[in-house]
């Protein structure tokens, strides 16, 4: 089997953990790719399943030794990386890696794997839209989504740069395209 990687790019709040947690459901090939990054958990979120938490510190140190593939300072002073070991053990077990990645780790991993991997951009229908998901879902703190919703924008002018363009207006039929385009790509086809 050929080792593929599907990589996944939005504005925060623009649906694409649902569709990833959707993929990895519904097709057993697939396996998430866990990145590192220096940024503090959520309350629901747990370490070695959601990311590797670190210090930035730590994150600094496997930045010397070269255990990245990519890494990429996403938010001032927080950092995110895709380690070479996540890859090796998931193309080890024979699947495809499913990638969660701001717009300049998905184009360098695309730049990098080239037609072994497939690069998908969810695209939200506005950014008062993305505004609203961000502050229902209450994750972040409102200053962290008003610096989330700015970086939308320079996000949003990366989007013709991706093989594929999603546009989330309803988030099912997404989820359905999406899982056609995968599964295509894994096939071969
Ligand atoms: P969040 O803090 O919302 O989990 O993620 C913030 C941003 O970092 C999102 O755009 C997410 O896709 C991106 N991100 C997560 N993991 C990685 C990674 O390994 N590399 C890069 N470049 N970005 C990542």
């Amino acid at each position: 089997m050929e080792a593929k990687l599907i990589i996944f790019s939005a504005p925060s709040g623009a649906g694409k953990t649902s569709i990833i947690k959707y993929l990895l459901d519904k097709i057993s090939s697939t396996e998430f790719s866990i990145s590192a990054t220096s940024r503090k958990p959520r309350q629901n979120e747990k370490n070695g399943i959601d990311y590797h938490f670190m210090s930035v510190d730590s994150f600094k140190k496997k930045i010397k030794n070269n255990d990245f593939i990519e890494f990429e300072e996403v938010y001032a002073n927080v950092f995110y990386g895709t380690l070479n070991s996540e890859v090796d053990r998931i193309w080890q077990n024979g699947k495809t890696v499913l990638l969660d990645m701001d717009v300049k780790g998905g184009l360098k991993i695309k730049s990098i794997f080239k037609e072994n991997a497939l690069s998908i951009f969810i695209k939200p229908p506005s950014i008062k839209a993305l505004d609203k998901r961000l502050t229902k879902r209450a994750l972040d703190t409102q200053k962290s989504i008003q610096e989330r919703l700015k970086k939308s924008e320079f996000e949003l002018s990366y989007a013709e740069k991706f093989d594929i363009v999603l546009e989330n207006n309803d988030l099912d039929k997404t989820k359905n395209t999406a899982f056609r385009i995968v599964s295509e790509f894994i096939g071969g086809k």
